[in-house]
């Protein structure tokens, strides 16, 4: 009999893993607030809960073989219960709880001897300002709260005293502002026995806007630069001691260092890519690892760009998608689009993979789809 999984989040991850499960006939299961989500419309076992609830998630986890999640910020309480009783969780409870502080995460990679930027850990932020004042802290620095940020909200770059306004309050760490030349993603698989690594990822951005523009594979970087960073991300994976996923981003700084600025033990937006362009896609891998099957090949069979599909700004309410069939037309372009039943200014609503021959004719096509679709409410 297939084991039964039990997923913790019904957000587009976990939709994607039920995607790439459904090809073996997995028996999956999720667990998440509101069949309105996106892995509902392809789940026939989900069942309606918080997985930030210790009762939910204890309730929902007996009734499986295996747990794994689709995001950091569930209770953990309620997976080491788990754990003792005998279901398999990955990634570990203990994985979870080092991983969602940033604060215990950074001092991982310094217990290990894992290359990060130096940090200082700090309970609010009137003990920053009192860092600056007495000189133990110097602009510039970046800070970010340990727990709950996500897509750069909860991180805050202060430069000079002007920034200080921008300070966040709570629990947080600082750390010294990185030169960077690079923003690069690298994720690695663990089984139980055995690990892979796929290519590096390219964030790359756009020249005026602060935003990620495109994400790249493979990443313009020298063999020595890509056998580093693999090498850097394969190492926390195995320090952590990780069974599924571990997408780690780095940074190559104008110096030819790289460093690792933050992990995630799940499928992550940096992997997208490989559903078409690679022999295995992050999301069957991670399942293969879970299940202690055999790893696939990390190999590329294309060169490929990722774009997420954002929602237009100034839209809010019921989504509509215009101009769907004019992308449908460009020779390459996967479109993947979440089932959000709302748009929100700046929302991941869905993704587009873009495959070529290189990645700048890739890029160029990815821009047309840019141009041609647009994410906005049924009122507009
Ligand atoms: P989140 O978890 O919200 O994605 P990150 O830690 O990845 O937050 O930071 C978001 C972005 O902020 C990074 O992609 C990078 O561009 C910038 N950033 C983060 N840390 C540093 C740093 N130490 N030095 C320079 N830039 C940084």
């Amino acid at each position: 009999m297939q084991p039964k999984i039990g997923i913790l989040g019904g957000g587009q991850l976990g939709k994607m893993l039920l995607e790439a499960g459904s090809d073996w006939d997995l028996n999956l299961h999720v667990l998440d607030k509101s069949k309105d989500f996106p892995a509902a419309s392809i789940c026939t076992n989900f069942v309606v809960g918080d997985f930030t609830d210790f009762d939910d998630v204890v309730n929902f986890g007996r009734q499986m073989d295996i747990i794994t999640v689709e995001i950091e910020s569930i209770n953990v309480e309620a997976l080491e219960v788990l754990e003792n009783e005998g279901t398999e969780v990955y990634p570990s409870a203990q994985v979870i709880r080092t991983i969602r502080d940033k604060g215990l995460q950074k001092q991982f990679y310094r217990d290990h001897n894992l290359a990060t930027s130096d940090f200082t850990l700090y309970s609010n932020s009137d003990e920053i300002k009192s860092a600056i004042s007495n000189q133990t802290l110097e602009y510039p620095f970046v800070q970010k709260i340990r727990t709950g940020g996500y897509d750069g909200r909860g991180v805050a770059v202060i430069r000079s005293e002007e920034d200080l306004e921008k300070l966040l309050s709570g629990p947080s760490l600082t750390e010294d502002l990185v030169d960077i030349d690079k923003e690069i993603a690298v994720i690695v698989a663990g089984n139980g026995k055995d690990w892979t690594t796929f290519p590096p990822v390219e964030m790359l951005f756009h020249p005026t806007a602060n935003l990620v523009e495109f994400l790249a594979c493979p990443a313009e970087l020298s063999a020595a630069q890509t056998e580093e960073s693999q090498n850097l991300a394969l190492r926390v994976a195995q320090k952590l001691n990780v069974r599924g996923l571990l997408a780690v981003e780095l940074f190559l700084t104008n110096q030819g260092k790289i460093l690792i600025n933050e992990s995630a033990p799940r499928p992550h937006n940096s992997g997208h890519h490989t559903i078409e362009a690679a022999v295995t896609s992050q999301f069957q891998q991670h399942l293969r690892a879970v299940l202690g099957y055999p790893l696939g090949s990390t190999e590329m069979i294309n060169p490929a760009v990722m774009i997420n599909l954002l929602g237009e700004k100034d839209h809010h309410g019921l989504v509509k998608y215009v101009g769907l069939e004019n992308c449908l037309t460009i020779e390459g372009v996967y479109l993947h689009l979440y089932g959000k039943k709302e748009t929100r200014p700046f929302r991941k609503m869905g993704h587009a993979t873009i495959l070529a021959e290189n990645i700048e004719s890739a890029k160029q096509k990815a821009r047309r789809v840019k141009q041609d679709l647009k994410i906005v409410s049924q009122t507009s």
